[in-house]
């Protein structure tokens, strides 16, 4: 469809209401280019609250760029993406129509927790202080608040008896469990993945996953760039699949993985299977 008018009055801003819908992800119409690269070509994805996307793709198909613009860590070109309703801004070939400020962006980024494929721990910080520090810094929660959260959350990674242990201390799987931990702890309403296993040795794949599992089913949107797709087949309710900055192909586990209509989803199956 069309996009909406310039939102420059309140007014105008309320034509967005159609675009607003709490607990979703609405991208629409979104490109962005590095240089002469179109990196993310006229994306459009709806995704659902309390759903499960999982994307897979070749390496270099757009699926991290895709992931940072819905984290406002990237700006789009063109077109918009709004988190839980809120837009964040709106582009057209580049002009900027519609922003937030920076700080009401950094606001808007804190709602959306990112989980990165190498684990990005603070390494100079014990597990707790890993995990209380957003909240505390940012003034969500006092630091006693803050504490008793972050035990509960590290109890449901399993981890509850390694508060104070430090994450070179820690296995691969332990660090990316401590991670989501740290990312649940803004309690966000959406939480991507950005190839969450892809750096674990095989055998602590399965303990990150089954954390990620029991995720999906506390209604947290989850949004999964992964190469599992034994995982995807699982878990995911909708899988999309991407290449050269577009989504090709968007279904169920079902279609997608065992039936895909597309010549180069299968192709790509064919190679990770
Ligand atoms: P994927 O996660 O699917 O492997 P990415 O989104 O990381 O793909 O990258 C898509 C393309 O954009 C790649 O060709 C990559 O080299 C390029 N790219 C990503 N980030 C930047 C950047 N900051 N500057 C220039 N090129 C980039
Ligand atoms: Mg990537």
């Amino acid at each position: 469809g069309q996009l909406p008018p310039l939102p420059k009055t309140g007014a105008q801003r309320e034509t967005f209401g159609q675009w607003r819908a709490p607990g979703w992800v609405k991208i629409h119409g979104v490109s962005k280019s590095f240089g002469q690269l179109k990196v993310l070509d006229n994306i459009r994805l709806d995704i659902k609250a309390g759903s499960v996307t999982a994307i897979l793709g070749p390496s270099g198909s757009g699926k991290s760029t895709l992931l940072r613009t819905i984290n406002h860590l990237e700006r789009v070109d063109d077109g918009f993406i709004t988190v839980d309703g809120e837009l964040v801004g709106y582009r057209k070939s580049g002009r900027t129509l519609y922003e937030l400020k920076e700080k009401d962006i950094l606001k808007r980024r804190a709602e959306v927790g990112m989980v990165f494929q190498s684990f990005n721990l603070f390494p100079h910080l014990t597990v707790l202080e890993n995990i209380i520090e957003a909240p505390v810094s940012l003034k969500r929660l006092s630091r006693p608040e803050a504490i008793n959260l972050a035990c509960d959350l590290l109890a449901r990674v399993g981890l509850g008896d390694k508060t104070n242990t430090y994450p070179r201390q820690l296995s691969g799987g332990q660090q990316q469990r401590v991670a989501i931990a740290r990312a649940l702890a803004l309690r966000p309403k959406v939480l991507l993945f950005d190839e969450p296993t892809s750096a674990l040795d095989p055998e602590l794949v399965g303990e990150v996953l089954d954390v990620i599992k029991e995720l999906a089913r506390s209604g947290t949107t989850l949004i999964i760039v992964t190469h599992e797709i034994g995982f995807a087949r699982e878990v995911a309710d909708t899988v999309i699949f991407m290449d050269a900055g577009k989504i090709v192909e968007t279904g169920s586990p079902d279609q997608i993985l065992n039936r895909p209509a597309n010549a180069r989803t299968a192709e790509f199956l064919a190679k990770v299977l």
